[in-house]
């Protein structure tokens, strides 16, 4: 199996650093979209997901959100990009707010996800790991709460049947999962046959966006786990570009892949 790696660059990047697709399988655009389509049509790389917003779907002002929402799932449609990926979810400061925001999520996810489908696309959500949200005074209380969500494959799989029939798949985030102490390896093996995209990064516990193996040496252990399911899609490097290149990351995981470790 050779992983499909990728990085994830807006149309500024785009403009001044294409030179960095070279060793590049596939891109990840990030907004602002593109206004013209000159650049994305000559793009020697596969454009495989545009990164939507999304945390503001299950927000009282949700309106606003799927509308731009709706907007990225139109623009990829007509680049044929073939996925949408946002960060949806909630957080919530007690009990009461929980059925009333998690509906709210829900019946935009459906929306969203049939809008998606009816243009060929596929709509992916990404497993959460922080505070941000309306309901919440600060920061502290979010995350002494606990109730952040999305947060696990189970979170995931939940929410996925709660919108069900309609379609949804899973963009699973290494580094947030690691923030919550999950295992990616096992995450993976329960979430295999939702994932449709991954963004590959390292965390600590405190700090995010880290360098490949900085905070231990798990990366061999998850690139085992993705030979293991038979993961074909795109692997995207999201690493603070201060802290190293995208492209210092992917020949990491080229060397760690090439490796060839024993399962
Ligand atoms: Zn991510």
């Amino acid at each position: 199996m050779i992983l499909k790696l990728g990085m994830p660059l807006n149309i500024f990047e785009l403009e001044s650093k294409s030179f960095l697709l070279d060793e590049t399988d596939c891109l990840e655009l990030r907004l602002p979209l593109p206004e013209t389509d000159g650049l994305l049509r000559q793009l020697p790389v596969a454009v495989t997901c545009v990164h939507g917003p999304g945390l503001g779907i299950s927000r009282p002002q949700r309106e606003q959100e799927c509308k731009e929402v709706e907007q990225v799932i139109l623009f990829a449609a007509e680049y044929g990009i073939p996925m949408v990926n946002i960060h949806a979810g909630i957080t919530y400061r007690n009990r009461e707010c929980r059925a009333e925001t998690l509906s709210w999520l829900v019946n935009s996810l459906r929306r969203l996800g049939a809008a998606a489908a009816e243009k060929n696309v596929v709509l992916a959500i990404e497993n959460l790991f922080k505070y941000d949200c309306w309901v919440t005074a600060s920061r502290e209380e979010a995350e002494k709460s606990g109730w952040i969500y999305p947060l696990t494959a189970e979170d995931m799989l939940e929410l996925i049947e709660m919108v069900s029939p309609v379609p949804l798949a899973v963009t699973y985030d290494i580094g947030h999962s690691l923030f919550v102490r999950r295992e990616p390896w096992n995450e993976i093996e329960k979430l295999a046959q939702h994932i449709t995209n991954i963004h590959a990064h390292d965390n600590d516990g405190k700090s995010d966006h880290l360098p490949i193996d900085t905070a231990g040496d798990r990366f061999k252990k998850i690139i085992r786990c993705l030979c293991r399911i038979g993961y074909d899609a795109p692997v995207i490097l999201e690493v603070n570009k201060q802290l190293s290149s995208p492209l210092a990351e992917i020949r990491k995981l080229r060397e760690l892949e090439q490796m060839k470790v024993p399962h």
